[in-house]
């Protein structure tokens, strides 16, 4: 009779055979067992054919990333521990000492902080192109560029680039092209397959995504993954991937299982409620600017059209407003405290909405010339009813109203 201490770790008991239920199982491991040697040195986790240690992957992690390659259309996925980290292990994985990269000047601010601290120390250098002008991207690519970050719509002001013509650029020239895919969540547009019906296969090389904001959907995970359609180069994501140690949890991975099949209904009610307030938005005298690529008057509309209602459809939750320059920063800040449903917070795609003042002129290398002057806020939607939401914002207007603050 063996020791309770020892019959608790080898118990007896095993679960009944053909267990089937909507969720995977959440399987949690660093180490794996091998039946032989024979085994432990054939068996294969790159293609996950097998598994071989939890940082290489296990059935909720290969289960997590075969779904993703569903929602994006990608081949081939890796997961890391943040949005950011899937940023950054792009960068890591493509470039080296003397290498070139160029990111748009409305990238994701971590993105650029990045290319200026790590990246810099480490000899790659770095430039900014105006995504609205793709002369601009073609003119800027030299001997030396390796790699060409694209986002739509851009962080913040939520410019809508012409992807197409920049993915083509890129192509043309040869240089590797990562998008930032968190707005669009594989829902707006197709990252490898922008023209499917007149240019089939016409994409991207790379998609990073921050599954922290529409694949979790709780605004309680951090998660991402780098996605791509080429083998090769998964291969390279994947090395690099496993070299520096970005593992994820499982319990995290399965936060975002079962958030997934409700994406693609709670991206839709996002969007829908975002456009019936761009709308009131616009009629507020006080916004001198809205920014949301589904109105007309808002940069890049025309592009975002040709992508996103020609492709798959959606604008996400995200809508920025510039105000009048007559209001000063305090002003807008206490705009902003003035909001009760809008919690101030970064990140979005959950529940809740929320609301973040920015510094624009800190952000960008020069005051954008399609955008108004004056202090810029950020609102990302949540799934809270439109009227609660567009009341909230009048109250807040009628305190920036109120002599007591002028
Ligand atoms: C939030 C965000 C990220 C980073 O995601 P984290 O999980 O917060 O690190 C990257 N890109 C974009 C566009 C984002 O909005």
């Amino acid at each position: 009779m063996a020791q309770q201490i020892t019959e608790l770790i080898h118990h007896p008991y095993v679960p009944p055979q053909g267990f089937e239920a909507p969720q995977p199982g959440v399987y949690k491991a660093s180490t794996v067992f091998f039946p032989t040697v024979a085994a432990m040195r054939s068996r294969e986790w790159k293609d996950k054919s097998a598994y071989t240690y939890g940082l290489h992957g296990t059935p909720t992690t290969y289960a997590l990333e075969e779904r993703l390659c569903t929602l994006e259309g990608g081949l081939q996925c890796v997961l890391v521990p943040s949005g950011l980290a899937a940023v950054a292990t792009v960068a890591m994985s493509v470039l080296k000492t003397g290498d070139e990269l160029l990111i748009p000047d409305n990238v994701y601010g971590p993105n650029k902080a990045f290319a200026e601290g790590e990246l810099k120390a480490w000899g790659i250098t770095h430039r900014v192109y105006d995504p609205m002008d793709a002369d601009d991207l073609d003119s800027k690519i030299g001997p030396a560029t390796r790699l060409v970050w694209v986002e739509a719509a851009g962080s913040v002001t939520l410019e809508f680039p012409d992807l197409i013509a920049l993915v083509r650029i890129c192509k043309r020239r040869g240089v590797t092209v990562a998008l930032d895919n968190t707005w669009g969540c594989g829902l707006a547009f197709k990252p490898f397959d922008l023209l499917p019906h007149d240019e089939p296969g016409l994409g991207v090389d790379i998609s990073a995504h921050a599954l922290t904001k529409y694949p979790s959907g709780g605004g309680d995970v951090l998660m991402g993954s780098v996605m791509t359609r080429d083998a090769g180069l998964h291969l390279r994501l994947k090395l690099t991937h496993m070299r520096l140690g970005l593992g994820v949890g499982a319990n995290d991975a399965e936060a975002v299982l079962r958030a997934l099949p409700s994406v693609a209904l709670r991206y839709r009610a996002h969007d829908l409620t975002t456009r019936e307030l761009a709308q009131w938005c616009q009629m507020q005298p006080e916004f001198a600017q809205v920014l949301h690529p589904a109105l007309p008057e808002s940069p890049g509309h025309a592009q975002w059209k040709r992508l996103c209602i020609n492709g798959v459809g959606g604008a996400a939750g995200l809508l920025s407003v510039v105000f009048d320059a007559g209001f000063t920063q305090s002003k807008v800040d206490a705009f902003c405290d003035a909001l009760k449903l809008f919690r101030l917070g970064y990140s979005w795609g959950g529940p809740i909405s929320l609301v973040v003042p920015y510094d624009l002129a800190s952000m960008r290398t020069d005051w954008p010339k399609h955008l108004a002057q004056g202090c810029v806020v950020r609102f990302a939607v949540g799934l809270e009813a439109f009227e609660d939401l567009r009341e909230d914002l009048a109250q807040a207007l009628q305190v920036l109203r109120s002599p007591a603050l002028s």
